[in-house]
């Protein structure tokens, strides 16, 4: 039996090569579930589609679509849509194989999905955009659903592109259908606290990895790599403990400042032209990031970014992975060797989906809860997920991402094995 699909070809430092290499990590501690392994390196669904749309100068311009639905033993599909030129289809496979270990690990009743456009958004005027939006998702409507799978926001897309979603899709159904996608607007059925959740979610669990640890929030100095949506949101937080967030890196430049970073007017310049139009601290080479002295590093930006020759100069103790895969599994292991603990993606940024949750169950009661509620609940099951994950970690003497993975797994094939095989 072979784990080799033709139609991918990983590397020992590529996303779905990472992810393969996690699994067979995991599955010495499987027991008997580890029968069932080779689901897990399998999507069970993968839709690859066209995407045209006519370009505000009228010609006419495709792009490459996909969804991949990795695994829905334990529910329908749950995972969001990346709009970036270097999205591949190897790519989206992985991103929806973390989610299914992701929902897992929180226990929410989902599979994992993900979706993503092959584009560079930002060439695109807001119409485009839409017209993109539109199209991707009347494409990818004959696998998405409020019971099938449910898409969320991820790199480049946010609130209004899911409101466009969920509109696109409810009129190729002929009814609104508000829990298709999550991360929408407040006021068509979005939930308070979702914008915040992935960056809150990386804030309680470092914050819980630093209780451990001994390790006091107030002065730690923070360096936050990807300061969009997550790493911006987490940096605030952190502040708001007392930490001093000393740099920042996006895909415009980066910035330090060892007296702490004055969060309040860097997070709206940012947002707009990026970190490199900031006044309030010196800009350092790209690379320099990596050897910034810092207690907390925060990878919150793409894939692969804590390769194996910067993981031996980091000089945090702790590393928070806000985003999806940002660790190369011989980073993982110098990482490891050098006494830095990892907090691992599929438990540390699971505090989005978790909202996305929420929002899901208050739409299909049409009952909202306030954002305390949903804050308090966030940080509960963060906490306990946690909790369980480091007394399976110390158990068998693993690291947290291997402890994530068992946990999770062990829900996943335990769901396969009593749904069984059809036929
Ligand atoms: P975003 O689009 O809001 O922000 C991405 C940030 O990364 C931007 O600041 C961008 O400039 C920066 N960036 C891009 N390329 C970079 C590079 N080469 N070097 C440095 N910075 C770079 O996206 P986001 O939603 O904040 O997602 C960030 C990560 O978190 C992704 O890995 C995503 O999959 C993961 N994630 C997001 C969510 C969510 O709810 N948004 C949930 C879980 C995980």
């Amino acid at each position: 039996m072979s784990s080799e699909l033709s139609y991918v070809h990983p590397t020992a430092t590529s996303a779905w090569g990472t992810y393969l290499s996690q699994v067979d990590r995991v599955i010495p501690y499987l027991g008997p579930l580890a029968r069932w392994s080779e689901t897990l390196k399998r999507p069970k669904r993968a839709l690859i589609v066209d995407v045209p749309i006519e370009l505000d100068d009228g010609t006419i311009a495709h792009y490459e679509g996909y969804r991949v639905q990795h695994n829905l033993s334990r529910g329908p599909g749950k995972g969001g849509v990346r709009y970036h030129p270097d999205v591949t289809l190897e790519e989206v496979m992985a991103l929806s194989a973390w989610m299914t270990v992701k929902c897992a690990a929180v226990n929410l009743p989902y599979g994992g999905a993900k979706g993503g456009i092959r584009v560079d958004p930002c060439q695109l005027s807001r119409k485009e955009l839409e017209r993109l939006t539109r199209r991707y998702t009347s494409e990818i409507g004959i696998v998405i659903g409020p019971q099938q799978d449910i898409p969320a926001p991820d790199v480049n897309t946010n609130a209004e592109i899911m409101a466009w979603m969920m509109d696109t899709y409810s009129i190729n159904s002929g009814a609104t259908a508000t829990g298709v996608v999550t991360g929408k607007p407040i006021h068509l059925g979005g939930s308070l606290g979702r914008v915040k959740a992935t960056g809150r979610g990386v804030f309680v669990t470092g914050r819980e990895a630093a209780r451990r640890t001994g390790l006091d929030l107030r002065g730690a100095r923070v360096a936050v790599q990807g300061f969009g949506n997550v790493g911006s949101v987490a940096a605030e937080l952190f502040a708001e403990a007392g930490a001093v967030v000393v740099a920042v890196q996006d895909h415009t430049g980066t910035v330090f400042n060892g007296s702490g970073l004055d969060l309040a007017a860097l997070v709206p310049i940012a947002r707009k032209d990026g970190v490199a139009a900031f006044a309030g601290g010196e800009h350092i080479a790209e690379e320099a990031f990596w050897d910034v002295e810092a207690d907390i590093l925060i990878p919150a930006a793409l894939e692969g970014q804590v390769t194996a020759e910067r993981a031996r100069r980091i000089t945090a103790k702790l590393v928070l992975e806000g985003a999806n895969g940002p660790t190369v599994p011989e980073a993982d292991d110098i990482l490891a060797g050098r006494g830095v603990l990892v907090v691992p993606d599929v438990i540390c940024n699971a505090g989005g989906v978790t909202v996305s949750y929420f929002e899901w169950v208050q739409d299909f009661s049409s009952y909202f809860w306030d954002e305390d509620e949903i804050n308090v609940r966030l940080d509960r099951i963060m906490v306990n997920a946690l909790n369980h994950i480091w007394d399976t970690a110390d158990r068998h003497g693993i690291g947290l991402r291997t402890a994530t993975f068992a946990v999770a797994c062990e829900r996943i094939l335990a769901a396969r094995q009593e749904r069984g095989l059809y036929p």
